[in-house]
Order: structure tokens, then sequence, then C-alpha cells
């Protein structure tokens, strides 16, 4: 799928997308656009990756990724604006430690975003099967994805734990715990090799250690989210609004609380949403 040819359409796209749910989300983008605090398509040597930071004097955001004309990236602003959406709710506050939020918060922010806009991607795409497609890949790639945190994060643990082991029983733990949380779907024989240095292409372990987990925290926040919006989309953003502008002001239970949703990634947690996520792909299929 091709969303965009240029930089200039994938800004208008996101803010037509982002103003279904906000004007404000709207003008965001379209001011940092105008202020040249988007730096967004790739380019020969530019660092890999992307985020978004806030800008103190401004009160706005910096948002840095980059681009190569794919879905993901419509989907990679649409999430790096759900950090520059709570950075603004969060310019509000006084004490400036205040705004500097937990990753559990942060990514709540950014991952809610990208589910919350999935009804307005007609803006998008004007397919009716592109839509289709992107919104069950979104979805499915959620189920893939909490696994994957889950083994990344008890990776890690193991590593810190046993820091004197050998580059051999690193590969092989790996494999292990890899083997462990494997649903049985796809069949890696012949290729245990390659699978003992997935890890190796995951940035986080090397920069961010410890990171991963909070992606799966989050995300187990924004699905809730997201079920909330589909029952009351006006209720939902309301939450959504009221949990970002608390900031760092309050414990991580009770800006969940204040989002309408539960600090809890407990088994009965994770299948509710493991089963919305399915009702959801079944109505997409079907539609
Ligand atoms: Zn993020």
């Amino acid at each position: 799928m091709k969303p965009f040819d240029s930089i200039e359409e994938l800004v208008e796209k996101a803010s037509s997308v982002l103003g279904e749910l906000d004007p404000r989300f709207a003008e965001l983008v379209l001011q940092l656009n105008e202020r040249r605090m988007l730096d967004l398509e790739s380019r020969k040597n530019k660092s890999p990756g992307g985020f978004c930071t806030p800008l103190p004097v401004s009160e706005l955001s910096f948002i840095f990724m980059n681009a190569s004309h794919t879905h993901d990236d419509m989907l990679t602003l649409l999430h790096e604006m759900g950090h520059c959406i709570h950075n603004d709710y969060k310019s509000g506050i006084e004490l400036s430690y205040y705004r500097e939020t937990p990753m559990e918060s942060s990514e709540l922010a950014s991952m809610t975003m990208e589910l919350l806009t999935m009804d307005y991607w007609h803006h998008i795409y004007p397919d009716q099967e592109d839509i289709k497609r992107a919104k069950r890949d979104l979805l499915k790639d959620i189920i893939s994805f909490l696994p994957e945190g889950i083994k990344v994060d008890q990776f890690q643990h193991w590593m810190y734990e046993n820091p004197g082991h050998t580059q051999e029983e690193r590969m092989e733990k790996y494999l292990e715990i890899c083997e462990r949380l494997d649903p049985g779907v796809v069949n890696w024989d012949g290729y245990e090799e390659a699978r003992k240095a997935e890890w190796l292409f995951i940035l986080h372990i090397f920069e961010v250690p410890f990171y991963y987990i909070e992606y799966v925290i989050a995300q187990l926040g924004a699905l809730q989210m997201y079920k909330q919006y589909k029952q009351d989309p006006e209720a939902a953003l309301k939450n959504y609004k009221r949990a970002l502008s608390l900031g760092n002001k309050q414990s991580l239970q009770e800006v969940y609380k204040a989002a309408g949703i539960k600090f809890d990634f407990s088994p009965a947690m994770i299948k509710e949403l493991i089963a919305f996520i399915q009702d959801e792909i079944e109505e997409i299929e079907h539609a």
C-alpha cells in the first residue's frame, strides 16, 4: 500500500484523520509542519528510528522519523502525534518534573492514538479493501507483538541476572524462550541458527534495556481505550484527554483510572482484550 507520494500529502492526510477526533489535533500537526518542527523524510546518512520530543519554549513538539512512503510511516506519524498531543495537554502543568511521564503513560497516549484513528482511514485510502487490510494488519500485529515483548523482557532479565554467560549460552537462552512462548504457527525447522540471532535486530536491547515491556503494558491500556471508544466515543475521548493532562502528577494507576481503564496485565485482562481483537477482525472481514 502506498498511502502518500509526498511529505506534504502525509501531513495533510494525518491532519484530516486527526481532525475527526479533535480540531486541535489537526491544527497541531499543521502547526508543526509550518514551523519546521517535522523531519519526516528518510535521507542518506540520516539517523534511524523515530521519536517525538517536547519543545519547552514554544510548548510544541518536534517529530523525527524516516518515511519511505509505506503504510507504517503513516502509522508512525499518527503514533508520534499521540506523543505530541500528550505534550500539548501537559503544557499546562507548571512543574516541569510532572510533565515527564513514565513510558507506560507516554506510550498509552501514542498507541491509543493509532487505534482511535482507525475509523477515519478513509482519508488515507480511497479503496475500501486497502482500509480493511490496513486495519486487519494493525490488529494482528498487536496480537503477535504481545508475546514478542514478553520474550524480549524475559531474555533481558536473564542476561542481566547472569552476567557471566557465554555468547553461545546467550543464543541458546533466546531460542529456549522463543520455543517456550511460541504458539507453533510457524515452522522454524532448519532456521534455528537464524532464530537464535533474531534479537540482534532489536535496537531497544542495546540502547534502552527493559523498555520493551512498557510497550506491552501500554498496549494493553491502549486496547482498553479503543474498546471504550467503540462503546462510547465521546466519553472515551474525554477520558483520554483527562488522563493525558495529568502528566506525572499522579501515579500510573491513577492516570489509567482517569482514562477509564485498568492498569492490569492479568491473564483475565489479556484474554478479554484478545477476544475483543478477534471480534474486531471478524467485523472488519465481514464489513
Ligand atoms: Zn512512542
